[in-house]
C-alpha cells in the first residue's frame, strides 16, 4: 500500500514527488512512456528561472529526478493502464500489475497532437516526426528541404533549430500571424533559412507509395488555391492533447479532455490531486507545471494527515 502514488515523471511529476518525500511520504513515481516528460525533448529552456544561460530540457528533468530521489522518492518506470477511484485505496493497473495508494497525484502531461491524415500515420518516423530535437540531426534530413506545421511557440523553436540542418524551412500555419511569444515569432521571421506559408494548411503527405515523405500537398484556406512543397520531413508542432484517457468518467474534465480541478489541486474525488499540463489548457510551461506540483504535494500531504486523526 503507498502513501502516494505521482503518475507522470514531467516538471509537475517531480516536483509532487520533492514535496511529498520531504513531507517523509516516500512517493512512488510512474514514469509514463516517456520519462521527463515532453520537456526531455526540447532543447534549452530559456525560461525557467535560475538558469540564466538557460538550461538543456533533459538536464533540467534529469536534475528534477535526483531531486527527488534524494529526500527519497522511488521511481518504477511504467505505464498506468488503468484507474479504480471509486473507492480508497485507489487501485491502480500498471503494466497489468494492481497497485494500491492511499493518494494519487496525476501528472501525467499531455501528447503531441496529430494532424489526423492517413498519410501522416503511414510516414511516421519514414520522415513526418513529432520532435526536431530527437530527430531533427537525422542523415535524412540534412541539407534538405523541411516543413514545420504550427503557429505556436514550438512550431518557431523546431523550425529555427531545424534550420541547422536542413536547407530550407517551411513554416506551414493556417492563419496570417503565428500564435507564438513574440520573441520566438521574431527569431523564427527573422531567420533567412525559415520560409512562411501563411493561411495554408497540409491536406495530404507525400508520398504513401515510395514509402517516404517527399515532400506535402498544401491548401491555401483563403483561396482553396492547391499547392505542393518538396521535403524530406514534416514536423508536426501543433499542440497537444492531455493524457487523461482512463480517467475519463471518474474525473471532471472539459471537452478538450483536460482535468478540471475542483480547488486548488483537489478534484471531484478526495484524495486524487491534479498538477501540470494535462489539467492545464492555459499556461503550459515548465515553472507553472512545478507549481502546481508543488500544490498539489502539499494538498496530498494534508489530505492525509486529517485520514491519520
Ligand atoms: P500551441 O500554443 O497550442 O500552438 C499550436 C499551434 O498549432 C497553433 O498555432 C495552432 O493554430 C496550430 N494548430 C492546432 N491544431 C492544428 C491543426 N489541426 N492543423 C494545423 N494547425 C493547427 O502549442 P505549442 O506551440 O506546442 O505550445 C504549447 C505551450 O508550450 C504554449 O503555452 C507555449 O508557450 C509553450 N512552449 C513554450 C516554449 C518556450 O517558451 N521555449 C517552447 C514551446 C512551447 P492557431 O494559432 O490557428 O490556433
Amino acid at each position: 500500500m503507498e502513501n502516494v502514488v505521482v503518475i507522470g515523471s514531467g516538471c509537475a511529476g517531480w516536483t509532487a514527488a520533492l514535496y511529498t518525500a520531504r513531507a517523509n511520504l516516500k512517493p512512488l513515481v510512474i514514469t509514463g512512456q516517456q520519462p521527463g516528460g515532453l520537456l526531455t525533448t526540447t532543447t534549452i529552456v530559456e525560461n525557467y528561472p535560475g538558469f540564466p544561460e538557460g538550461v538543456d530540457g533533459y538536464e533540467l528533468m534529469t536534475r528534477m529526478q535526483k531531486q527527488a530521489e534524494r529526500f527519497g522518492a522511488r521511481t518504477t518506470f511504467g505505464t498506468v493502464e488503468a484507474a479504480d477511484l471509486s473507492r480508497r485505496p485507489f487501485t491502480l493497473t500498471v503494466d497489468g500489475e494492481p497497485l494500491q495508494t492511499r493518494t494519487l497525484i496525476i501528472a501525467t502531461g499531455a501528447s503531441h497532437r496529430h494532424l489526423g491524415l492517413d498519410s501522416e500515420q503511414k510516414l511516421e518516423n519514414k520522415g513526418v516526426t513529432y520532435c526536431a530535437t530527437c530527430d531533427g540531426a537525422l542523415p535524412m534530413f540534412r541539407n534538405q528541404p523541411l516543413v514545420v506545421v504550427g503557429g505556436g511557440d514550438s512550431a518557431c523553436e523546431e523550425a529555427t533549430y531545424l534550420t541547422r540542418f536542413g536547407s530550407v524551412v517551411y513554416l506551414i500555419h493556417r492563419r496570417d500571424t503565428l500564435r507564438a511569444s513574440k520573441i520566438m515569432a521574431d527569431r523564427a521571421l527573422s531567420n533567412p533559412k525559415i520560409k512562411p506559408r501563411w493561411d495554408s494548411v497540409v491536406t495530404d503527405v507525400l508520398d504513401v507509395k515510395q514509402d517516404k515523405v517527399t515532400g506535402v500537398q498544401l491548401k491555401n484556406v483563403k483561396t482553396g488555391e492547391q499547392s505542393s512543397l518538396d521535403a524530406a520531413g514534416v514536423f508536426v508542432a501543433i499542440g497537444h492533447v492531455p493524457n487523461t484517457q482512463i480517467f475519463k468518467g471518474q474525473l471532471a474534465m472539459d471537452d478538450n479532455g483536460y482535468l478540471v480541478p475542483a480547488q486548488g489541486a483537489s478534484t471531484n474525488v478526495p484524495g486524487v490531486f491534479v498538477a501540470g499540463d494535462c489539467a492545464d489548457h492555459v499556461y503550459r510551461q515548465a515553472v507553472t507545471a512545478a507549481g502546481m506540483g508543488c500544490a498539489a504535494a502539499i494538498e496530498a500531504e494534508r489530505f492525509l494527515a486529517t485520514q491519520n486523526q
